[in-house]
C-alpha cells in the first residue's frame, strides 16, 4: 500500500466522530489539517469538536457504564475475549494503520512496525488480566461474627489525553488495561495526529464485540481536553503531555464537583552514564538511538550525557560518527532511521533552542545544528558537548534530536549528587559491567525506569512512570491495570 492510496481508502469517514456505538456528525462545524510532517502539506481535515460533542461522548460512557451489559452483564472473559478480537483486527489491518501512522507522524516506517507489535502485544497482554480480577478475604480479626472481604471493582469512566508522539501505541497503553478492568473510555488523541485513533475506533466497531459507548473518541484541542477533565460525570483522567499542561490538569481535576483519580505521564530530562569499562562503540550507538529515536521526542529520551573523564576523548568520535551515520529520509522507505519533527511548532522549538545551546548556554557542537533536507520540519541529529549540567539545553526538555553531553565526570557520586537536582524522574541508564556501580546507581536514582546497559527497552509487562514533574500513576504492567480498579470492602454480620 502507498502512502497516498491510504489515504484515498480510508475504511472510516474522517469527518464523523465516533461516539456511543456510532459514527456521528460533530455539533461544532471547526475543523483542523492534520499534516503529514516530511514535507509540511495537509493531508486530510478533520472535526474539532466543542464542548457539545464532548458532553455527548462522556453521557454515552457514562450510561454505558452504569446501564450497558460491558460492565454489568459481561463475565471478565467475555471482555477478554473481546480484547483478544480487536488484537487480531488489528494485526490484519496493521500494514494499512503502520502507513497512515508514518504518513501522520513522520516515523520510520520499520520504528511503525515495532510500535504495532507492541499495540497488538499489548491488547493480548491486557486481555489476560480481563479475568484474573481478584479480591482478599480477610480472616475475622476482632470479631469472629464479621467476615470481611474485598472485590475489585472498575474506577468507571475514564477520560484519556494523550500526546502526538506515539498515537496508537500510547493508546493501547491507555485503552487496552482500562477496558480489561472494565471501564468505559472516552478518548482525545493529540490533535497533530488523530487518524489512527480513528482507524483504531473503526476496528473496535467492526469486533461487534463492544457495546455502544464502552469506547468513544473527541477530536481537537486543549479546549476539548479541558471540558474533558472539568466534566463532572468522569472518575478518573489519564493524561499523558507536558509538564506545563499536566500541572493545569490536576489543578482542574480538583475543582470538579467530585474529585477524582488522576494520572499523569509527564516530561524527563533522562541522564545516561559513560563508566570507564563501558564498550565504546556498542555505548556510542547506544546513547544515538536512546536520544535520537522518534526524532527525539520521547518522553524518557536519553539528552543529559555524562562521560567519564578517563575515556571523554576517545568517546567523543564515536558519538559524532554515530549521530552522523544515522539515515534521514522518506519515512516510509525501509532504510530510514529518523524522521522529521511533528509540526511547525515544535521544528521552531527545536531550532531556538540549539540557538541557545550555541549562544547562551556556550556549548560546543560535536554533529549536526541545523535545519536539513530542505523541506517539511527535518532537523540534523544534534549533538553538544562539554555543557555545563545546569545549561538550559542540559536541564530543559527539548524534545528533539538534541542531546548534551555534559562536561567530563570523576565519580560516579558527583553524578548521582548533581541528579538530585534533575527537576524530572523518568528514567536514566548506565553503561558499565561493574556491580558495584551498577546497583548503587539503580538504588540511588530516584525515576521509574533505569536502563543498564540499554536504554529504551519498554515491555507490557514492565511498569513506566515517573517521580517529581515526570508526573504520578504507572502505565503499563500490572501497575497499571490496577490503577483502573477501586478495593470494596464487604462486611458481613454472619450471625443475622
Ligand atoms: P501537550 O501538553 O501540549 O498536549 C498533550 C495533550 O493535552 C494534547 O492532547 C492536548 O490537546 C491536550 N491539552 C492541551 N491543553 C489542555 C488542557 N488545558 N486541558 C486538557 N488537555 C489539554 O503535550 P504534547 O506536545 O502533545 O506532548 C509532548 C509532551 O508529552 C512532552 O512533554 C513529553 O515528554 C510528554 N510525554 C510523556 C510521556 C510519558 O509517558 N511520561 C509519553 C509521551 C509524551
Amino acid at each position: 500500500m502507498s502512502a497516498s492510496t491510504i489515504l484515498s481508502r480510508l475504511p472510516f469517514d474522517k469527518n464523523l466522530i465516533y461516539i456511543d456505538g456510532q459514527w456521528t456528525a460533530p455539533q461544532s462545524s471547526q475543523t483542523s489539517h492534520v499534516e503529514n510532517p516530511d514535507v509540511a502539506e495537509a493531508i486530510a481535515t478533520v472535526p474539532e469538536c466543542n464542548a457539545h460533542d464532548l458532553d455527548h461522548a462522556v453521557r454515552a460512557a457514562h450510561s454505558a457504564f452504569h446501564d450497558g451489559p460491558w460492565v454489568n452483564e459481561y463475565s471478565g472473559a467475555q471482555r477478554r475475549d473481546a480484547l483478544l478480537a480487536l488484537a487480531t483486527a488489528i494485526e490484519e489491518n496493521r500494514s494499512d494503520i503502520e502507513m497512515l501512522e508514518s504518513l501522520n507522524t513522520g516515523k520510520p516506517i520499520s520504528d511503525v512496525r515495532m510500535e504495532l507489535d507492541d499495540t497488538i502485544d499489548l491488547f493480548r497482554f491486557f486481555a489476560g488480566y480481563a479475568d484474573k480480577v481478584e479480591g482478599r478475604h480477610i480472616a475475622a480479626q476482632t470479631n469472629r461474627n464479621l467476615e470481611g472481604y474485598t472485590v475489585k471493582v472498575p474506577v468507571g469512566v475514564v477520560g484519556f489525553i494523550n500526546a502526538f508522539n506515539y498515537p496508537i501505541c500510547l493508546l493501547a497503553w491507555k485503552v487496552a488495561p482500562a477496558l480489561a478492568a472494565g471501564c468505559t473510555v472516552v478518548f482525545k488523541p493529540g490533535p497533530q495526529t488523530p487518524l489512527t485513533t480513528q482507524y483504531f475506533a473503526h476496528l473496535l466497531h467492526k469486533t461487534g464485540k463492544f457495546p455502544p459507548g464502552v469506547f468513544n473518541v473527541v477530536l481537537g484541542g486543549a479546549e476539548v481536553g479541558q471540558a474533558l477533565v472539568d466534566h463532572d460525570l468522569i472518575d478518573k483522567i489519564g493524561f499523558t503531555g507536558s509538564v506545563a499542561t499536566g500541572k493545569q490538569v490536576i489543578r482542574s481535576s480538583a475543582s470538579t464537583k467530585n474529585v477524582r483519580s488522576t494520572s499523569v505521564e509527564l516530561g524527563g530530562k533522562s541522564p545516561g552514564v559513560v563508566m570507564p569499562d563501558a564498550d565504546l562503540d556498542k555505548t556510542a550507538k547506544l546513547v544515538v538511538s536512546g536520544c535520537m529515536a522518534n526524532a527525539g521526542m520521547n518522553c524518557n529520551a536519553l539528552t543529559r550525557l555524562w562521560v567519564h573523564r578517563a575515556i571523554y576523548d576517545e568517546f567523543m568520535p564515536r558519538l559524532k560518527a554515530a549521530a552522523e551515520s544515522l539515515v534521514l529520509g522518506t519515512p516510509q522507505d525501509d532504510a530510514t532511521q529518523m524522521g522529521p519533527l511533528i509540526d511547525r511548532r515544535q521544528y521552531e522549538r527545536v531550532l531556538e533552542y540549539i540557538r541557545v545551546g550555541r549562544e547562551e548556554d556556550k556549548a560546543a557542537l560535536l554533529a549536526g545544528g541545523q535545519a536539513t533536507l530542505g523541506r517539511g520540519y527535518w532537523i540534523q541529529p544534534t549533538v553538544f558537548f562539554n555543557v555545563d549540567p545546569a545549561a538550559r539545553i542540559a536541564t530543559e526538555e527539548i524534545f528533539g534530536p538534541v542531546l548534551s553531553v555534559l562536561v567530563p565526570f570523576d565519580s560516579l557520586d558527583e553524578v548521582i549528587e548533581a541528579e538530585r537536582k534533575n527537576e524530572f524522574g523518568l528514567a536514566a541508564g548506565i553503561f558499565t559491567r561493574r556491580h558495584q556501580d551498577i546497583a548503587k546507581f539503580t538504588r540511588k536514582m530516584r525515576c521509574g525506569t533505569v536502563w543498564v546497559n540499554n536504554f529504551n527497552a519498554l515491555y507490557s509487562y514492565l511498569p513506566f512512570g515517573g517521580f517529581r514533574n515526570s508526573g504520578f500513576g504507572r502505565e503499563l504492567g500490572y501497575e497499571s491495570f490496577d490503577g483502573y480498579l477501586a478495593s470494596k470492602a464487604i462486611i458481613d454480620d454472619i450471625t443475622y
